[in-house]
């Protein structure tokens, strides 16, 4: 049987720093907002190692340590955060309900979505390993690529995020092969353009990743093939990114919510956090395809959080 229904004035989807900061706002202003922490507690950067660009953090944190903090701090101001994640949704009425675990329902004045993206990885247990050792694989090269100044690194990739991100380590390693599958970029052309004209960005079509090697925790170089003439070589590098895109995490609102060709939650009105259906808000990673950064996360989880309070009270709540 069913639990009862739940009907709340505030509920964040997500706990990545997006939720959290939205918390943190809703709480204190007297929402009693309801986080669920959905399938990763924390989100994308429990999968980093040091956080150095978050502002206020002079000397810098740790991925995992920084979501604690945010966590302690929405607490701090009575959110209740649960265990959970959603699995249905229908927003085709004046109110918004909520489905968690398949089980429980829930009736929310306001919803905020924080759900975020989630890297896309080549899937090789060598990069799995790596990545999980936190000892030279990453998907963000604007999180980490500080780590590998003056070394040599490699980037798996032919779109706009990865000539972006190619071109962003340029600057601060010694040298950035990039691997591309195919024998052309999939980048818009201006894009591809600045990458082929940087002089020490090597280009490698028509090549894939076969391995990632390592000495104990750390990444020493990658073994690639040739797909055109089998030829197979390894490459030294200390870092290895992989930019092949993200899969926002938004399935459940296709049905409700206006998605773009990505699957990135639409914006009603550009430089607000509402969507197409009133009261429910986005904000982080899930409708942001061009900055993906942990401050832009907070930055729109805090907006989500001060349209929700005046959608309330713009209803007289
Ligand atoms: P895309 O989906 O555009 O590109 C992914 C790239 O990864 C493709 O080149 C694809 O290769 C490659 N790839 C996928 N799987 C593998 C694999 N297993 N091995 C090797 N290569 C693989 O993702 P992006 O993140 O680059 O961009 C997403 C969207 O965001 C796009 O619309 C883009 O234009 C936009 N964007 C815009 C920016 C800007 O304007 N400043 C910056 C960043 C993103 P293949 O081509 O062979 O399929």
């Amino acid at each position: 049987m069913s639990e009862e229904i739940e009907r709340i004035k505030c509920l964040i989807i997500g706990s990545g720093p997006a939720g959290y900061t939205a918390a943190i706002y809703a709480a204190r202003a007297n929402m009693a907002p309801v986080l669920y922490q959905g399938m990763q507690p924390g989100g994308q950067l429990t999968t980093t190692n040091e956080v150095e660009n978050f502002p206020g953090y002079a000397d810098g944190v740790t991925g995992p340590e920084m979501m604690i903090q945010l966590e302690a701090q929405a607490k701090r101001f009575d959110t209740d955060v649960r265990d959970g994640w959603v699995t249905k949704v229908d927003f085709s009425g004046g109110v918004h309900k909520v489905w968690i675990n398949e089980t429980k329902e829930i009736h929310a004045d306001t919803i905020v979505i924080s759900t975020g993206a989630s890297a896309k990885y080549l899937g090789l247990e060598s990069e799995q390993k790596y990545l999980e050792l936190g000892g030279g694989v990453s998907a963000c090269a604007v999180c980490d690529g500080f780590f590998y100044k003056g070394q040599e690194t490699v980037i798996v990739g032919a779109g706009d995020s990865a000539c972006e991100e190619a071109h962003y380590l340029s600057n601060i390693c010694a040298k950035v092969t990039m691997l591309v599958r195919k024998d052309e970029f999939r980048a818009s052309k201006i894009m591809a353009e600045r990458v082929k004209n940087t002089a020490n960005i090597e280009i490698l079509f028509n090549t894939e990743t076969e391995e990632v090697l390592g000495e104990n925790d750390l990444v020493t170089g990658v073994r690639v093939k040739n797909n055109q003439t089998g030829d197979v070589n390894e490459i030294a590098c200390t870092g290895f990114f992989v930019a092949i895109g993200h899969n926002p995490n938004t399935e459940i609102f296709k049905d409700y919510l206006n998605l773009d060709a990505a699957g990135y939650i639409e914006y009603e009105e550009p430089g607000t956090a509402k969507t197409n259906v009133p009261g429910v808000f986005v904000s982080g990673d899930a409708a942001d395809k061009t900055y993906r950064q942990a401050i832009t996360a907070a930055g729109t989880g805090c907006m989500a959080a001060l349209e929700a309070e005046r959608y309330l009270a713009a209803k007289g709540h």
